[in-house]
């Protein structure tokens, strides 16, 4: 790997603290990261070197998923590390920080290979890129890279507004933005699976789906986020993001040895191809919740207006679910529904596809029956199962659901910023935003955010620790089909303890 200088902005906070330096910490042990490889710190409080070299270590003894506790190993890591102090407004700190990178990528002889990681609030982006450029730390010969959080933008308007302002300073091949669910493993296997296996790629779209599901239910409340949650909100926190970038990466349809571009394209082509909602349609294709008062695994908590720092009116919304389809060959007439929300029953990230009824099961009375299914499951476990319908051995007219299961788990996983950051040191963005993506998820969502700021959408309370509103399941009982794996806790997918199967042999 090209010998690269990483520039934290934020090295003193906790998105650093908690992923950013576990994840240098693995890719360290797992030898992937460059040989010459130098980070400098930034922050507003001075620390010195040693003091955050410590600070750094501290951080991998208590986030860190593998052990650190060999001292060599921590030593010859840490040793990587230098701070500066930078305040983002402050032009001086930047010709300063440009002098110290060019003293140690003299003294280690590197190339002038540069990545800033903007791990600081999205109202500082565009003046670090600015003044990136103007002190020139952005133009010495070598690469340079800019990988961002979200949120990108607030709205269509403002994103657009963020982008052309970073791009006077990085090109788009140049930037970087983190979605983290697209570093999550299972997430990266969707781009594969399809293309490398050919039953999946037999069964891949509406000839043979009923229905697809995406779910991605907190347990916790709105925790100390209140000044940022308050504004925000479930669909600009999780729909726009995460939950698009789901659906994109299961609904793409890519060739063998597809390349980052492919990928890009394809998912563009996704969010091309969803069809649009006007404002006066938000209501008939999307619930919109808050929590209330309620009990999350036997603790009774509070509603979302009574927690700390909500206004006792606050309107925004916690949970979200959305019925979209895809109008092009492969996906048209296949629902998807996908929803999120906060103060739910249970965590979990997971895509369920339902199957349709092939002829011979749609004839049998056996109430008990249940469909096809394809489970992935993304968060807290991770896996993939398959549920299909065979004749009991025992009872010849009767049909009988049988479950296959892959999982992957233990510590040998890597974290979803590991392979992020080790992507975007290989300058490889694949699973990365896209500008495209982004802008086009927007412009999706934007008649939403539209809608329940003209309250065209009724805000509807629900329990704290159920799976949302009622208008939720409505949603897909209008069109014959329910959630999975609500309110069914024999059916949980946990195959990981077994219990599943205990479940199925009982029956
Ligand atoms: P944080 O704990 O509040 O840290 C903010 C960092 O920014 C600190 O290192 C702070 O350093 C620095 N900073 C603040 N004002 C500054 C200024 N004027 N000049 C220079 N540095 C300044 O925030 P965080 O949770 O790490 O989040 C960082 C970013 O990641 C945010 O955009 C957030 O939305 C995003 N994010 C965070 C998480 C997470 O899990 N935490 C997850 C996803 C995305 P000093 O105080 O030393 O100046």
């Amino acid at each position: 790997m090209e010998a690269t200088t990483f520039v934290l902005f934020g090295a003193t906070g906790d998105l650093a603290k908690r992923k950013i330096y576990p994840a240098l910490y693995n890719l360290y042990v797992d030898q992937k990261l460059p040989q010459s490889f130098s980070v400098i710190g930034l922050g507003r409080r001075e620390l010195s070197d040693e003091t955050f070299q410590a600070n750094v270590e501290q951080s991998l003894r208590m986030f860190s998923r593998r052990e650190a506790k060999d001292p060599v190993v921590l030593k010859n890591f840490v040793r990587a590390f230098r701070y500066s102090v930078l305040d983002v407004g402050r032009k001086e700190d930047y010709l300063k920080l440009l002098k110290l990178i060019e003293q140690q990528e003299a003294e280690l002889r590197m190339e002038p290979n540069r990545l800033f990681y903007l791990s600081v609030g999205p109202e500082f982006f565009e003046t670090i890129a600015a003044n990136i450029q103007e002190s020139g730390l952005g133009s010495a010969n070598g690469w340079k890279r800019l990988v961002i959080e979200k949120p990108f933008g607030h709205d269509l308007q403002s994103a657009r507004d963020l982008n052309r302002n970073l791009s006077k300073a990085f090109t788009e091949e140049e930037i970087f933005r983190i979605d983290h669910y697209l570093g999550k493993p299972m997430v990266q296997k969707l781009e594969v699976l399809q293309q490398s296996h050919p039953v999946l790629q037999a069964l891949w779209g509406n000839h043979s789906m009923a229905n697809v599901q995406i779910t991605a239910n907190e347990i916790v409340g709105v925790e100390e986020r209140a000044g940022y949650y308050d504004h925000v909100g479930a669909l600009r926190d999780m729909f726009q993001n995460h939950m698009l970038q789901l659906l994109m990466m299961l609904t793409i349809q890519l060739p063998n040895n597809s390349t980052s571009e492919n990928v890009r394209f394809n998912k563009k082509q996704v969010m091309d191809s969803l069809e649009a909602l006007n404002k006066e349609d938000v209501r008939s294709h999307v619930v919109r919740g808050q929590y209330g008062a309620g009990t999350i695994q036997g603790k009774s908590v509070v509603g979302y207006t009574s927690e700390p720092n909500i206004a006792a009116n606050s309107q925004n919304d916690t949970f979200i679910a959305a019925k979209l389809q895809i109008a092009n060959d492969a996906w048209r007439d296949v629902p998807f529904y996908i929803r999120t929300g906060k103060r739910m029953k249970d965590k979990s990230t997971r895509i369920v596809i339902e199957f349709k009824e092939p002829f011979v099961q749609a004839q049998s009375n056996d109430e008990d029956l249940t469909p096809n299914l394809i489970v992935f499951e993304i968060n807290p476990n991770e896996g993939i199962s398959l549920q299909f319908n065979t004749r009991d051995p025992q009872q010849q007219r009767e049909f009988r659901p049988i479950h296959i299961d892959f999982h992957e788990r233990g510590d040998n996983v890597p974290e979803a910023y590991e392979n992020l950051i080790g992507d975007a040191l290989h300058g490889d963005s694949t699973f990365f935003a896209h500008w495209d993506e982004v802008e086009l998820s927007w412009q999706w969502v934007q008649p939403i955010l539209d809608a329940y700021e003209e309250n065209l959408v009724p805000l509807h309370r629900y329990e704290a620790g159920t799976y949302g509103p009622a208008e939720s399941d409505e949603l897909l009982a209008k069109d014959g089909f329910h959630w999975w794996f609500d309110d069914k806790p024999e059916q949980t997918i946990e195959s990981i303890k077994g219990e599943r199967y205990a479940y199925y042999t009982n029956r």
